[in-house]
């Protein structure tokens, strides 16, 4: 109860502004939040240091998925989660200013799961409520498929008592998984629209979903093929034109049928056609590959047949646009660090990532010795742009989600 009335406090004297526009804008469910202080404090990740997260699980009787099934999802939930981490390399503090006397603790990535009467730091409650969980989303005017919900940031402990909230918001076990999965993110100072699973309108989609959507084989999953959080060195990407899913523009005369996962050549433009004598199919597939990290040739598009052959392959080379602005995409934590000096302790926001990633890119393509510029950026999955002089326009491309 004390928790509850520390909380309840925290609502009626928070200022709105001080408050997460997150959490003043969820219509669409998926919220998480603490209710008050620097709305920044509201996304830092909840538990730092080297012990285990010690949850515990509470469910309704009738809860769609039962006992031993929720537990495994929750396992499989964390451990998703710890492997993300593990691939992206982030998880240890980074850019320590040079005032603070010791490096700020890890995050915590492994968990324990306890007794509910064994002092959990982390309940989740499936299908059931609290008060703390229903004066939150009351005064939140919003109901949704999800919350994270936390008490106020400590920031000399840097351990939370929160919860995770999961209504029975649908029969199927795979959606509840999903929306568990984006609630733990959100545990672990996971930014919205961030990666596939972090998206914005998750309720949305949730709901939306039908059969043959290209998202459902990505349910239960962090990223989709389509919506990774990050290019790492090899991995490849299939990109089809913005303008074929925008509903009425329709091309100026009719393109060949291609199977799913193939473009018609006349979508795209003649400069990257592969060049004679390649025998060219009607039909192709384009892949954005990045090389490595190094800014000579680190990325490459190429056009291979239906099979996956070769066809033709253009160079690109590119770098950050605005270094830094990455920053706020990576999990971090704001704090005044009772370990730094000098007294009162300042405020310090320490990002949890050792690569930047998400930068908005900027650089060209180059063939037959012209350059194209370009711009590689991501909103809800990666965007290209190239600059096609003979035409005067940028042609804009996207990772292939259909
Ligand atoms: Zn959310």
């Amino acid at each position: 109860m004390k928790l509850a009335l520390g909380l309840i406090l925290v609502f009626l004297t928070a200022p709105l502004a001080a408050r997460s526009p997150e959490l003043m804008d969820n219509a669409g469910g998926g919220w998480s939040g603490n209710g008050g202080g620097l709305h920044q404090v509201n996304d830092n990740v909840w538990y730092l240091g080297a012990e285990p997260i010690r949850y515990c699980i509470k469910a309704k009787v009738d809860y769609p998925a039962p006992a031993d099934e929720l537990q495994a999802m929750v396992r499989r939930s964390f451990s998703s989660w710890q492997r993300f981490f593990t691939k992206y390399e982030m998880g240890r503090p980074q850019a320590m200013p040079s005032f603070m006397l010791t490096m700020p603790p890890q995050m915590t990535l492994t968990a324990r799961e306890v007794r509910c009467d064994e002092k959990p730091e982390l309940e989740f409650y499936f299908g059931l409520d609290n008060e703390t969980l229903k004066l939150y989303r009351e005064i939140n005017e919003a109901d949704g498929y999800g919350l994270a919900l936390r008490t106020t940031y400590d920031h000399k402990q840097h351990r939370h008592q929160g919860f995770v909230w999961i209504p029975a918001f649908d029969q199927d076990v795979r959606k509840i998984e999903h929306m568990l999965l984006h609630e733990l993110g959100h545990v672990f100072g996971m930014k919205h629209d961030t990666v596939f699973v972090m998206d914005r309108d998750i309720a949305l989609l949730l709901k939306s979903l039908a059969a043959g959507d290209p998202a459902l084989s990505f349910l239960t999953r962090i990223e989709a093929d389509f919506w990774p959080f990050d290019l790492t060195a090899g991995s490849r990407m299939r990109l089809e034109p913005y303008t074929r899913r925008l509903p009425g523009a329709a091309p100026a005369f009719p393109l060949p049928a291609c199977a799913n996962g193939l473009l018609s050549l006349a979508e795209i433009p003649m400069e990257f056609h592969p060049a004679p004598p390649v025998i060219t199919p009607p039909c192709v597939r384009m892949v954005l590959q990045k090389n490595h990290d190094n800014v000579e040739n680190n990325f490459q598009v190429n056009l291979e047949n239906a099979a996956g052959g070769w066809l033709a392959t253009v160079y690109g080379k590119f770098q950050a646009l605005q270094p830094g602005n990455e920053e706020s995409m990576v999990p971090g934590t704001l704090s005044s660090w009772q370990n730094a000096r000098p007294a009162p302790a300042p405020w310090v926001y320490v990002p949890y990532a050792r690569r930047s990633m998400h930068a908005q890119l900027s650089g060209y393509f180059i063939r037959n010795q012209i350059r194209y510029p370009a711009k590689l950026s991501w909103s809800r999955g990666l965007n290209l742009e190239i600059f096609i002089p003979a035409q005067a326009r940028w042609w804009s491309i996207r990772s292939f989600s259909s």
